[in-house]
């Protein structure tokens, strides 16, 4: 057991910063911003860029405007369109790193593998062995990184390469060979997209349709940048501008769902299946039966268009188990394929585990868990004190800027910090009250969100509830601007 440091706060408390995605670096270049000089960051991978580093896919992009999904404080004239590639995301990400001096303060390959709160500070165990130990705890380890593979029977016995979306093995031929995709979602559909013209055959195996948003993504031209370059106050102008319409127009919206601009949303959805898709059967094939944006909204102007291409072909059978030359469905058919892409999304119960994080008197997070993560503003979990998480669970997750949700978070956890040194303290940590509190009131306005009305996603939890910040982006904001103290005990 370590000592328990004498009691009054320390002047220049360490801070522990779980992982070097677009939040670590966030946390790391704004505690440099505040003053604080003694953190460390750790990373599992060698290189920075999280979600961005693992996702190598064909296509990938960010669906999110480049203009807001970028750091408030590090704006990018350089964007090469509004929808930028992640390649581009994650240069971005690597240049601002370079920029505020962070990318030499990061631990690479270095996997946390317990991280303990004994003797009123927190210790972290690494996997080769070696420990440090901090104060704060800043959780920035991401939503979407573990893949989720589905259990095929015979998927060993492929002869062919599969593997999953974001594991993407850029040592496998693609051009004129036959691909086969599992999955509907925003990866799928990227990758769709930018394989169909390439590929020999493209085979998507969907399980569920999905409602495809048609967006425009015209590149930035010179004239633009040059003026984004000139006067960066125009390019704030336009992000509050882009920023703005988001919200009013969806963010702030997911709970009416019978507001004119949610069915807006699904006319255009609709329209854009009428409109793109040529084929009745397949165009019936191809149509939901649940509300846009229910699952996440997918934004695409050539998905349609890959899936009538004269090499591909869209599977609605079942799958029923995969064999040595390719996919069996349930209707008897093999279909033959020499790469099988899993884009089958994230198992989204995870967060910071398979870390061992043990709390105050022993409690784990998988004893605070279980399959249904939760915390109080997506930030702080009773029993786990001066530890607090970036993009945790029941925050705004989806079609919305992360980056955007984590600066707001961390403005607030700096009022925690802020708040438990001047009181003398040396400890803060939400109340169980507070947190049944949020819960029950989280769980029942989740209830008659867009989310709710009747299909599968990732938004489910376990509990059979959506799990994303059910309320306004706007209730959101207001939250972060200024902590509800009393829900908080400082020791
Ligand atoms: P996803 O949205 O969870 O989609 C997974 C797909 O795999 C679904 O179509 C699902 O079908 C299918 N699937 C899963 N298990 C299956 C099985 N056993 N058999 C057949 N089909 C199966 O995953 P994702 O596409 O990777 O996207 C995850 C999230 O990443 C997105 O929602 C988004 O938040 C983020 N993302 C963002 C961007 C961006 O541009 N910003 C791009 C890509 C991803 P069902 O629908 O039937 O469940």
């Amino acid at each position: 057991m370590i000592a328990r440091p004498e009691d009054a706060p320390r002047a220049n408390p360490r801070f522990l910063i779980m992982g070097a995605g677009m939040s670590g670096l966030l946390a790391a270049i704004k505690l440099q911003e505040a003053g604080f000089d003694d953190f460390a960051i750790y990373e599992k991978a060698d290189r920075l860029g999280g979600t961005w580093r693992e996702n190598t896919y064909p296509g990938i992009a960010c669906d999110v405007p480049s203009l807001m999904y970028s750091y408030s404080f590090a704006p990018n004239p350089e964007w090469s369109h509004r929808f930028s590639p992640g390649p581009e995301i994650q240069a971005y990400f690597e240049d601002v790193a370079r920029e505020y001096g962070i990318a030499p303060l990061i631990h690479f390959g270095k996997e946390i593998v317990r991280c303990a709160f004994e003797g009123g500070r927190w210790r972290i165990t690494l996997d080769d062995g070696s420990t440090d130990e901090g104060d704060f705890v800043i959780a920035a380890t991401g939503v979407l990184h573990h893949p989720n593979l589905p259990h095929f029977e015979g998927l060993e016995d492929f002869e062919g390469a599969a593997f999953h979306s974001a594991r993407w093995d850029h040592d496998v031929p693609l051009d004129g060979r036959r691909v086969g995709v599992v999955g509907t979602g925003s990866s799928a559909i990227q990758i769709v997209t930018a394989l169909a013209e390439r590929v020999e055959e493209l085979v998507l195996f969907q399980r569920t349709p999905q409602w495809v948003m048609p967006i425009a993504n015209p590149a930035f031209s010179e004239e633009e940048k040059a003026e984004f370059r000139r006067n960066p106050k125009a390019m704030e102008a336009v992000r509050e501008q882009v920023g703005r319409a988001f919200v009013d127009g969806f963010s702030n919206i997911l709970d009416e769902i019978d507001s004119p601009a949610l069915r807006g949303i699904h006319d255009a959805c609709v329209a854009n299946l009428e409109n793109s898709v040529k084929d009745p059967v397949l165009r019936e094939k191809l149509r939901p039966n649940y509300r846009a944006a229910c699952k996440r909204l997918v934004m695409s102007d050539g998905f349609y268009t890959a899936v009538q291409q004269p090499g591909s072909r869209l599977v609605t059978e079942p799958i029923e188990r995969i064999e040595k030359s390719g996919v069996r469905t349930a209707d008897g058919r093999l279909h033959e394929l020499d790469v099988l892409v899993l884009a089958t999304g994230f198992r989204v119960d995870r967060f910071m585990r398979p870390m061992e994080v043990v709390g105050r008197d022993g409690k784990t997070l998988d004893d605070a868990w279980g399959d249904n993560p939760t915390a109080y503003m997506a930030i702080s979990i009773p029993g786990f004190p001066n530890l607090f998480m970036l993009n945790g669970p029941n925050g705004p997750v989806g079609n919305f800027s992360l980056i955007d949700v984590a600066e707001m978070q961390f403005g607030y956890i700096m009022q925690l910090v802020d708040r438990v040194r001047s009181s003398g303290g040396r400890e803060i940590e939400v109340s169980e009250e507070a947190m049944a509190l949020f819960d029950e009131e989280r769980r029942e306005a989740a209830k008659s969100t867009i989310w709710n009305s009747g299909c599968r996603s990732w938004y489910i939890a376990a509990d059979g509830l959506p799990m994303a910040w059910p309320w306004t982006f706007d209730r959101f904001r207001a939250e972060m601007k200024s902590p509800r103290f009393d829900d908080y005990r400082v020791v």
